[in-house]
């Protein structure tokens, strides 16, 4: 008998047939003999809903209300799941993530976790019981609740599944695993046998969501092997683990992209010292995080200082931005809200010259103006108009012969 981990998306749990269909996939996988503990999102787009309710109410609204509000939608799906499992016959118990022992720092809408007292989770599987853990929250030392950020259920499950020591995290979705490209954009992408922490991570980091970023960072630190699975189909899915054979190492895998990307530019910086603390400094102190940044060489002394923010931070940036712009003495701070990036994505690009020669030609044959190009050794990400990011997507995709297996 093995403690399994489960996690079900809010595209798994959209309606009350499907809260039933996934208990009876649950009781399916119980049947087997396992300990189970089900980690659950809000259903459909709750959350969502939720945000634009409070921002009619009040704007801003209190960042320690609101993550009490959008706590409710995981609680309301892990209760109906578990009522759905005990009018099937099964002994289920739902916790939030409080009674789940799950404490967070109180860093409100991207809390991290601090800690896990498995002590409550631990009683009820002793007791024979199917536990169901609502996702996406936790509790301060002051019993506060938190949020751990948008998609933040996966890394409860994570979580949980090292705090546990999990055999497997198994995440259901609406598609059956990790494909070489956004399924639902690429009709021919290829769902992938298995994928390295590494790789995964920057998938998930560079606009895949069908993985939280920090789910992926806890999996590798506490080797916790991820399955991501359909919880329509009985495809096999896609393996996320430590040991991926050589033969996958040496390979262009996938390409992410995002569309949440807005530019900042501050322009004519006279070029000294402290500088680039003066600006990221209180950025940083507005919880604001800064993806890429590039500088360019100064002429004359007078240099530009470009970076990158979420769409959904660029207006709380640009508040931070604009009097430091010019009490530094820059010419003008200008943004574009238009962005999106296109990240292709492998261990075999380390040390392997032609795939950046490959990305760009692409992208010149189709007309696309590259703005920004960021790299690590695996990832190399080029920052285009928004507009066009679909179709670099289907070409690149097209060009790197993704499709074929091998
Ligand atoms: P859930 O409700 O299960 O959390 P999400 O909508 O958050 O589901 O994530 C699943 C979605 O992620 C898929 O429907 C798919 O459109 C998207 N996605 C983006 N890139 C990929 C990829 N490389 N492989 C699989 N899915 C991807
Ligand atoms: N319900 C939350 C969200 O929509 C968390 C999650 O689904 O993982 O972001
Ligand atoms: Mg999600």
């Amino acid at each position: 008998m093995a403690l399994i981990v489960q996690k079900y998306g809010g595209t798994s749990v959209p309606d009350a047939e499907r809260i039933k269909n996934v208990a009876q996939h649950i009781i399916d996988r119980r049947n087997g003999g396992d300990q189970l503990v089900v980690v659950v999102s809000a259903m459909g787009d709750t959350t969502d809903k939720l945000i634009k309710l409070a921002y009619q109410v009040t704007e801003p609204p209190s960042e320690r209300e609101l993550d009490a509000l959008l706590s409710t939608g995981e609680l309301v799906t892990s209760t109906l799941l578990t009522m759905a499992l005990r009018h099937m016959g099964y002994e289920a118990i739902s916790l939030s993530g409080a009674q789940a022992g799950i404490k967070t720092d109180a860093n409100h809408s991207r809390a991290r976790i601090v800690d896990i007292d498995p002590t409550r989770i631990l009683r009820e599987l002793e007791q024979g019981r199917i536990v169901i853990v609502a996702g996406f929250q936790g509790i301060t030392d002051d019993m506060d609740v938190t949020t751990l950020g948008r998609g933040g259920s996966d890394t409860t499950a994570v979580a949980l599944a090292a705090s546990l020591k999990a055999a497997v995290c198994e995440r259901y979705t609406d598609v059956e695993g990790i494909y070489t490209s956004d399924p639902h954009l690429v009709t021919e992408a290829r769902r992938l046998r298995e994928i390295g922490y590494e790789e995964m991570l920057e998938l998930a980091a560079y606009g895949s969501k069908v993985m939280h970023p920090r789910a992926i960072e806890l999996a590798g630190e506490f080797n916790v092997p991820i399955l991501v699975a359909s919880s329509f189909t009985d495809s096999p899915g896609t393996l996320i683990h430590g040991e991926v054979s050589m033969e996958v190492r040496n390979k262009m895998r996938s390409i992410a992209h995002d569309l949440d990307v807005a530019k900042i530019m501050v322009v004519g910086v006279p070029d000294r010292p402290g500088i680039a603390a003066v600006i990221f400094g209180p950025l940083a102190e507005a919880g604001i995080s800064v993806d890429t940044i590039v500088q360019n060489a100064s002429i004359n002394n007078i240099t530009d200082l470009t970076f990158t923010v979420t769409k959904s931070d660029l207006v709380k940036a640009m508040i931070v931005v604009e009097p430091i712009a010019m009490s530094i003495g820059a010419r003008e701070c200008v943004s574009d809200a238009r962005l999106g990036t296109i990240s292709i994505i492998g261990t075999g690009m380390q040390n392997t010259p032609g795939y950046a020669a490959r990305m760009f030609s692409t992208l010149s044959k189709l007309g696309i103006n590259i703005q920004l190009i960021t790299t690590s050794e695996i990832r190399l990400t080029c920052i285009i108009e928004e507009s066009r990011v679909k179709d670099a997507v289907r070409a690149l995709h097209q060009a790197f012969q993704l499709d074929l297996e091998g």
